[in-house]
């Protein structure tokens, strides 16, 4: 039984397949996105992605979000966040090809640096959490038909959750 609060039973499809999990590199929170990935029976069937900021960094370029971005700080703190998109999406193709993957976890968290200092602060005036349901929504309407080249596309099933400082996971949208 955990401590911890998870999405209902229900609410999403658990993946029966490998899947890929992207997340922040925030450090208060390793132990909390373990135990919640062996909750969802995912023990050693995921590859890990990190980057700060989880999702934001990849939609920096979204024509419907960078206007929420902050970018002459983002250019300050990060030189090559026009990259990350790129590296990250390489990822993506790698978990595709050696592990089959079938589903991405797309694990945002409360109290995120990168948010804090690279939205304006309108954009943050509707809060953190508004912030995380945008981008990682945003990312996975991206990836869900992902393009591996381009005469091949696969059918990804995307699924945001929310971890908070507590280790408790909100589920913000799955896709399909
Ligand atoms: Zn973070």
């Amino acid at each position: 039984m955990s401590y911890f609060n998870y999405p209902e039973r229900g609410v999403y499809h658990l993946p029966k397949k490998n899947i890929l999990v992207l997340s922040c590199i925030d450090l208060r929170l390793t132990d909390n996105l373990l135990e919640f990935l062996h909750f969802d029976n995912l023990t050693n069937r995921y590859d890990h992605f990190a980057l700060a900021g989880t999702s934001l960094m990849t939609q920096a370029e979204n024509p419907k979000l960078t206007k929420l971005i902050d970018h002459k700080k983002l250019k300050a703190g990060i030189k090559s966040y026009k990259n990350w998109n790129e590296v990250w999406q390489d990822h993506v193709r790698i978990a595709i090809a050696l592990h089959d993957i079938k589903d991405v976890y797309i694990i945002e968290h409360e109290d995120c640096g990168a948010y804090q200092n690279f939205l304006t602060e309108e954009a943050l005036s509707v809060g953190e959490h508004a912030c995380h349901v945008k981008f990682s929504i945003a990312l996975a309407e991206e990836i869900h038909q992902f393009k591996v080249d381009k005469d091949t596309t696969v059918t990804l099933n995307v699924h945001c959750f929310l971890l908070d400082l507590r280790g408790n996971v909100e589920h913000l949208y799955s896709i399909p």
